[in-house]
Order: structure tokens, then sequence, then C-alpha cells
């Protein structure tokens, strides 16, 4: 079975655009259930001879508690419950956002293994970008940019440690 790997984070964070670069194309959406999983795309990798399952999944939207943005939330959750190793994706140029530390606290109760990625870092140094996420409790962060393609191998090596 391939390892499932599914990113999470608040909106504009970069998930798209890590999804693109971890499943090589724009148009690697292979599978879109219709329905429930509206805002899930599901698209396929490989690491050397690994490969994986790679899900996106729209904004996760805890504290709003009623509408669509708590359907993608549930949405979100859902694909969390079917991940082998969730990416947390945060914004090293913005920093830590009180809603990270939401997400962080959900994402914990789940018991799922859990990575923090830094995404935007592109020029800046790792214990910079770095530092301030440390709070979250998610231990040593995976420091990377999705839109320059840097250290992505390296992510999903160690997301991949297990299989
Ligand atoms: P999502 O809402 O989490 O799916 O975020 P997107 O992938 O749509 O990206 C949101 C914005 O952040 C877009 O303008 C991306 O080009 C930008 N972005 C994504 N990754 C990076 C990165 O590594 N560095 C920088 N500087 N911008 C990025
Ligand atoms: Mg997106």
């Amino acid at each position: 079975m391939k390892p499932t790997l599914v990113l999470v984070g608040r909106p504009n964070v970069g998930k798209s655009t890590l999804f693109n670069r971890l499943t090589r194309s724009r148009d690697a959406i292979v599978a879109d259930i219709p329905g429930l999983t509206r805002d899930r795309h599901y698209g396929h990798g490989r690491l050397g001879l690994k490969p994986y399952l790679v899900v996106d999944t729209g904004g996760f939207e805890p504290v709003v508690k009623s509408g669509i943005l708590h359907a993608m939330a549930r949405q979100t959750l859902q694909a969390v419950d079917e991940a082998d190793v969730v990416l947390f994706i945060v914004d090293g140029r913005q920093g830590l956002a009180s809603q990270d530390k939401i997400i962080a606290d959900q994402l914990r109760k789940t018991g799922r293994k859990i990575i923090l990625v830094v995404n935007k870092a592109e020029g800046m140094p790792y214990s910079t970008a770095a530092v301030e996420f440390h709070e979250l409790g998610l231990g040593t962060p995976c420091v990377v940019s999705a839109l320059h393609g840097e250290h992505l191998g390296e992510l999903i090596d160690f997301a991949l440690e297990d299989y």
C-alpha cells in the first residue's frame, strides 16, 4: 500500500503549490470524488522507488462552526483520518499565526504522524525560519520553499522514512 501524505494548513500557506510539486504536474489530480470530497485533491508521486499518494485539502477553519467552512473543516479532518503522514504547512514569511496553534492542537489529537513544514522560506536561514514554530510542539520543522522547489526531496525522504 502506498503511504498517504495529507497536506493541511490555513489558507494561502502554499498547500496547492506543494501538491503540484510533489505530484510533479499541475494536472496530476487523478481523483476528485464528487460530493463529500469537493475540496480534496488526490495525486500520485514517487521518490526514487517509493510511491506515495498526496492529498491536498482546502482551508482548515476549525473556528468556524457553520456553513461551508465547517464542511471543509470536517473534510479536512476526514482526510487527516486517512493519512499515514500529515504535512502541516505554515508560512515562514508571515510567521506563527494564532490559527496555526489551533490547527496544531487539533492535529495532535488525531494521533497521526505530523511533520511541521515551514514553507516560503527561500533565502531564509534555517534557524530564522524555524525558531518561532518550535512552540507548536511538533518537533523539528522541515524548512522548504514549495515555489522554488527547495528541500522538497529531504521533506519527502523524512515523510517516507517508515515506508
Ligand atoms: P494554499 O491556499 O495553501 O493552497 O496556497 P497556494 O498554494 O495557493 O499558495 C498561496 C500563495 O503563496 C500563492 O501566491 C503561491 O505562489 C505562494 N507560495 C506558495 N509557496 C511559496 C513559496 O515557497 N514561497 C513563496 N514566496 N510563495 C509561495
Ligand atoms: Mg489550495
